[in-house]
């Protein structure tokens, strides 16, 4: 069974999914959450003290990452749901990083979202989905229902280029945050 999780499957179109969601925006950010550090391209420390107040480095269920509490709090319920409904799956993530405090890369006026420790990169078997990718590991596709209803984005619906293995606070849910005092 868990030899499928790994197997690539078509990317869904962007219409197929983060319903009722969009990627947060960089003015939600920063409006919300402040300057997280001196936009450079690699990654840097956080200088915010705000944003370092409330940022952690906890393990999730499958893995440790850094990022603000509200985020690893909701990640630890993703992956909760994940083990219960595909175990095999579940052994199977990784990730590639969550808190990194960067520019866009190409796009040096705008901060990552990684900058504020609310998105995720995932491997399935320590498969990156790369920029774009036309087929996927078929175990990202499982684990976007458990993301989407915990009111994260799904970055292989960004317009322009995709991000298959990203995740991300949705805008929506970081504003809900804001509004029940989980940033401050
Ligand atoms: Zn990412």
């Amino acid at each position: 069974m868990s030899v499928s999780y790994t197997e690539l499957v078509p990317t869904p179109p962007r219409t197929a999914m983060n319903t009722g969601f969009s990627p947060a925006r960089h003015s939600t950010m920063l409006n919300t959450l402040g300057v997280p550090c001196p936009r450079r391209t690699n990654c840097s420390p956080v200088t915010n003290a705000r944003l370092r107040a409330i940022t952690s480095t906890r393990d999730v269920g499958p893995f440790r990452v850094t990022g603000i509490n509200p985020a690893l709090d909701s990640l630890q319920k993703v992956f909760s749901d994940v083990q219960s409904a595909f175990p095999g799956l579940y052994d199977l993530l990784g990730t590639a990083g969550m808190s990194c405090c960067r520019a866009v890369r190409g796009n040096p006026n705008f901060f990552s979202n990684h900058s504020w420790g609310t998105a995720i990169d995932l491997t399935v078997g320590g498969i990156l989905a790369p920029l774009d990718a036309a087929r996927i590991p078929h175990g990202l596709l499982l684990v976007y229902p458990f993301f989407h209803r915990h009111g994260w984005f799904w970055a292989a619906g960004y317009n322009g280029r995709t991000d298959p293995m990203h995740f991300e606070v949705a805008n929506e849910t970081i504003l809900q945050w804001q509004q029940n005092g989980l940033l401050a």
